[in-house]
């Protein structure tokens, strides 16, 4: 809701429902039902969602290398730097070229690398040790 929504919505498209503070809600309803997502039937289903959906977020981060989390944290940046005018959004476009091909390098050396030991105890095997 914008300020101007505040000032302007009749009172009747309001929430119905009273804040933990005692003061009435001024989120403005959900078309066809007296009260706003936070407060009508289907708000503790929402409010659940929206944890689950923050401890996906939190676990996929824990899986990231630094290097990943890196690229993450400049291209969150860089977007809010353009949505900002900081940078135009040409910059912002060359910026995530730029990650685009880090990040596959760095999928690429994992690859490699994960294709290696792979090798590696293949050959071992063939050999008859075990590990
Ligand atoms: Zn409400």
């Amino acid at each position: 809701m914008t300020p101007e929504d505040a000032v302007t919505a009749p009172d009747n498209t309001r929430c119905q429902a009273t804040t933990k503070a005692g003061l009435p809600c001024r989120a403005l309803a959900v078309s066809g039902s007296p009260f706003c997502n936070m407060h009508g039937p289907t708000a503790r289903a929402i409010q659940a969602l929206g944890g689950k959906h923050r401890a996906n977020a939190y676990r996929l981060e824990d899986k990231m290398s630094p290097r990943m989390k890196n690229v993450v944290t400049l291209l969150s940046n860089a977007a809010a730097e353009v949505h900002e005018g900081r940078i135009s959004p040409s910059q912002g476009s060359s910026l995530a070229t730029i990650c685009a091909t880090l990040v596959k390098a760095l999928e690429t050396a994992q690859i490699e690398m994960r294709l290696s030991v792979l090798e590696v105890k293949l050959r071992g095997d063939a050999n008859g040790f075990e590990d």
